[in-house]
């Protein structure tokens, strides 16, 4: 299922949000797997990911890709609740060891909106930095 309101995009972190990312810790929670919208994969990680699974690389092109929302490449399909197809509830990233660099980045080098409020990292870090200022008051 192809959901184009979401924007995939590269944003320079403020020094608020290095800051706040200095520490940031990936609690693993998958819910960056689970929000709509492109996963760009490049084609040295389609052949990656290909042999991963042991595909041909048409088939795999074939069966787990389809075109981006702004048509300027490909992206990894949702499963059938909207997920990335690649991820599973027990099992977290099927594909972990060559994930796209798009899913390494984040939230490194790119943010969508609201994403604070789902990124358990970011719940956490907060929380700890709220603890912190309190101390230091
Ligand atoms: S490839 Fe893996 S890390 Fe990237 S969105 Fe899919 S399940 Fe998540
Ligand atoms: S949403 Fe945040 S904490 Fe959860 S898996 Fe993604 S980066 Fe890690």
């Amino acid at each position: 299922m192809e959901i184009p309101f979401f924007i995939y995009r590269h944003t320079s972190m403020t020094e608020d949000k290095d800051n706040l990312l200095k520490d940031f810790k990936c609690q693993r929670c998958g819910a960056c797997c689970r929000w709509p919208g492109d996963v760009r994969v490049t084609e040295e990680e389609q052949n990656a990911i290909a042999a991963r699974l042991n595909m041909n690389i048409n088939d795999f092109l074939q069966q787990y890709t389809r075109l981006t929302a702004d048509r300027r490449g490909l992206s990894l399909i949702d499963n059938e609740h909207g997920h990335c197809i690649f991820y599973s509830t027990e099992e977290g990233c099927r594909i972990n060891s060559v994930k796209p660099q798009q899913c390494v980045n984040f939230p490194y080098h790119w943010t969508n909106p609201g994403w604070e409020k789902l990124c358990a990292g970011a719940q956490n870090l907060s929380r700890i930095k709220l603890v912190r200022v309190r101390t230091v008051e």
